[in-house]
């Protein structure tokens, strides 16, 4: 079995709806995971902001005109009157319920649960648009087996149990159909895999039923060798090692939720990138990929944070490193890049919201000064140290970048760069120019 992956993009109109159960329908034997449709998990997340706020006005609006637009889409996508009519009541029931968080308190649970209808409203219809194919398939609801612990994880081991026994409660059918990125939590409550999450799912999904491949179907065909969004003329790269892409993922390529390579790895599933405008594109397959001794793509992550420790004396004595990291640890704040000298150390995080709390703690080994809007280029290929030259190459393509940090050597994938922000372009530009 399949799984089959859909983004916003892929469900974002009726027509697109079409396409991407032309192409299910062609795969057969799959288990098919839906984003919401394009935007809104946006709109979603705007009618919460609303309501908390208390513009409970706005928040009507917002919700009336999201309704407006399920109703057209509906429309568009269903000649048939019966399941038009179902539709119709579906959309009546989801869209009462959503009103309901006008009249009631409005906090975390309550924006979990409203952010929810996004994939629960793509399902629906296309479910229905699937059933309208005469497609042997079945809805199942994601909240029934995905479930995150109380860190925030998922709990892969409940996801396998409690899938396989909607699954054999459901036997017979070709397309198994299911909302991503939501869940519940420990507490039983509706929560997400954070946003652009449905990734995650397919790939949890993939790693629960071990599926012979997970596909993810967007609106580019597969993983650039840098980003699009702000270098022009950049190619997709046909073949990552599961580490590579989970660089690129956690280090800004927005095509991959950051986590998602990681349970598809741990179960040696490819993992296939797929451009649901251009189904024919060769795309990028993530396995065990034999090394190919070359630099392969750029990524960049904003909003980080440097924090550089320098103290009068012998810094590196043992000890002190572990006294650095105790105090990151003890704020629960990741650190994603670090490198040392004899007399400082500098990290960087991406969560600042105990950053006063660190560097008070930290001024007490020395003296602190923090580097904000800072950003990390990630350049990922085959970097063994025995190859020789690409450190080279990638610090003469920035020559004219003011450069923070430099970290290599952490693994045989990546080199990291901090510079600024206002860089960040030019940055991304000159890799290409000089890599590719
Ligand atoms: P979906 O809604 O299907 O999940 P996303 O918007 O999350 O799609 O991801 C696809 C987008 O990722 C592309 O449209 C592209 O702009 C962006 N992107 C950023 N970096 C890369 C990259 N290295 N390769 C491909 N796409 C990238
Ligand atoms: N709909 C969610 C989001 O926009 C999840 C996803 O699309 O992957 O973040
Ligand atoms: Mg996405």
């Amino acid at each position: 079995m399949k799984v089959m992956k859909f983004g916003g993009t892929s469900v974002g109109s009726a027509q697109r709806m079409k396409n991407m159960v032309s192409l299910v329908a062609a795969a057969g034997n799959v288990t098919v995971v839906l984003s919401a449709m394009s935007g809104t998990t946006n709109s979603l997340i705007g009618i919460s902001q609303c309501i908390c706020d208390g513009e409970l006005a706005n928040a009507a609006k917002q919700i009336d005109d999201l309704e407006q637009k399920y109703i057209t889409t509906a429309d568009e996508l269903l000649d048939n009157k019966e399941l038009r009519d179902i539709a119709q009541s579906a959309l009546n029931k989801y869209f009462a319920a959503l009103r309901t968080y006008l009249d009631k308190p409005h906090g975390i649970k309550e924006s979990k649960e409203t952010v929810a209808y996004g994939e629960k409203l793509s399902t629906m219809l296309v479910d229905l648009y699937m059933k309208q194919c005469g497609l042997n398939s079945i809805l199942l609801d994601a909240t029934r087996f995905m479930k995150i612990n109380k860190h925030g994880e998922p709990d892969l081991d409940y996801i396998r149990e409690n899938l396989k026994a909607v699954i054999k409660k459901n036997p017979g059918f070709d397309i198994y159909l299911t909302q991503g990125f939501i869940c519940r939590n420990d507490e039983g409550e509706i929560d997400n895999l954070q946003r652009g999450g449905s990734d995650y799912t397919a790939s949890l999904i993939g790693a629960a039923i071990n599926a012979d491949e997970i596909q993810i179907w967007t609106d580019i065909d597969g993983m650039h060798n840098n980003d699009p969004r702000f270098v022009e003329g950049t190619s997709p790269v046909s073949e990552l090692h599961f580490e590579e892409a989970a660089e690129l993922a956690y280090f800004g390529a927005k095509i991959l939720h950051p986590t998602c390579v990681l349970p598809a790895k741990h179960a040696n599933i490819p993992v296939r990138l797929l451009n649901t405008m251009k189904p024919e594109a060769t795309g990028t397959t993530i396995f065990n990929a034999p090394s190919t001794q070359s630099i392969k793509a750029v990524a960049a992550k904003d909003n980080i944070t440097a924090i550089k420790i320098k103290s009068s004396h012998m810094l590196l004595a043992y000890g002190f490193l572990r006294k650095v990291f105790e105090i990151f640890e003890k704020y629960h704040t990741p650190i994603d890049m670090i490198t040392t000298s004899e007399v400082g150390v500098s990290v960087t995080i991406d969560n600042e919201c105990c950053l006063s709390e660190i560097v008070s703690e930290l001024s007490e080994l020395g003296d602190v000064t923090v580097d904000r809007d800072m950003v990390i280029i990630c350049v990922v290929g085959d970097l063994q140290w025995q190859n020789r030259g690409f450190e080279a190459e990638v610090v003469n393509a920035l020559k004219d970048i003011p450069v923070r940090m430099i970290s290599y050597g952490g693994s045989n994938y990546n080199i990291s760069i901090l510079i600024q922000k206002a860089d960040k372009t030019d940055a991304l530009k000159l890799l290409s120019q000089h890599l590719f």
